[in-house]
């Protein structure tokens, strides 16, 4: 049996929000019987994009996550709806009935994503549904994934085997649901872009009486005798560590170019981090 998941590159997100601007379009003044009632037009984020920016001026990295309902294979919402106000279907959506569920504000608190929004007209907990209404008649796609100008959004249709072999191949991820059981159908590419940390510098040298960004100087980080990478700086003399854990760290940075001797700094990080401008040995 195939089912459906989505797939999110969260480096290939802008933040342009056609996504979120396609589900109010769909959903916003329009019921849609036996799947969801209206959205209202404002406080509700089905297709919510958070954002998270590392480093500081001028080397920053702003990455945004897209997250919409994961329809979870282990959903903790369906099971705190034990009265069938929440149900998954044979194709993997999760749906919130919107009649049995009515006046059910404590299953917005039951999912792990906060995903699930409470609509006060309504007294109905609410969230996206993968738009199970179009691809029933016969849509290949969501209205999010549709609208999305940069590939950032997709689906698979594919059975466990054939996903399981997919998320191996590609690396993908899902988010962390704290200690709850969720296993969700909603994953992610480059995701270390919004949950890992990284270090970020650039070298320069005085060169005679001319100030010059050294271009192919080999750095290096450690974690005690751990190595953690080499880059080479590139022609602005900048070189970026990513994938870091987060959290607090210490590590050892090395760089060396040429004849210079090697110059060694002792890097303490709490969240990523902006080195600047490192000044190495004049020559
Ligand atoms: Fe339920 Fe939240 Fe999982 Fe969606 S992401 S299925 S709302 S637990
Ligand atoms: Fe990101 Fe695509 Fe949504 Fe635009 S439409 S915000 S690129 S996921």
């Amino acid at each position: 049996m195939k089912k459906y998941c989505f797939v999110i590159d969260v480096a290939k997100c802008e933040n342009c929000n056609n996504c979120f601007l396609s589900c109010k379009d769909e959903h916003c003044g329009n019921d849609w019987p036996g799947y969801s009632q209206a959205q209202p037009l404002h406080g509700h984020r089905w297709m919510n994009i958070l954002t998270r920016e590392r480093g500081a001026f001028p080397f920053v990295d702003v990455a945004y996550l897209p997250k919409p309902c994961g329809h979870c294979d282990d959903a903790p919402c369906l099971r705190a709806a034990a009265d069938g106000a929440v149900h998954k279907r044979a194709d993997g959506i999760v749906l919130i009935d919107p009649v049995k569920a009515k006046g059910r504000k404590t299953l917005v608190g039951a999912c792990p994503y906060g995903v699930i929004w409470w609509n006060e007209t309504l007294q109905l907990p609410q969230k996206c549904t993968f738009c199970a209404h179009l691809l029933d008649g016969g849509w290949h796609q969501p209205r999010c994934v549709q609208s999305c100008p940069t590939g950032a959004l997709s689906i698979l249709h594919a059975t466990d085997e054939e996903l399981a072999g997919i998320v191996q191949a590609e690396g993908l991820e899902v988010l962390d649901s704290g200690s709850t059981a969720t296993r969700p159908r909603c994953y992610y590419k480059n995701l270390y872009r919004f949950t890992g940390d990284c270090i970020v510098g650039s070298v320069a040298a005085t060169v005679g009486d001319i100030t010059e960004c050294v271009i192919g100087a080999n750095v290096s980080l450690h974690e005690g005798s751990k190595s953690l990478g080499e880059r080479v700086t590139d022609e602005f003399g900048d070189f970026k560590f990513d994938r870091l854990p987060t959290g607090v760290a210490d590590y050892e940075l090395t760089i060396a170019h040429g004849d210079r001797q090697a110059t060694r700094l002792k890097v303490s990080k709490k969240e990523s981090l902006s080195l600047g401008t490192i000044w190495i040995e004049e020559l």
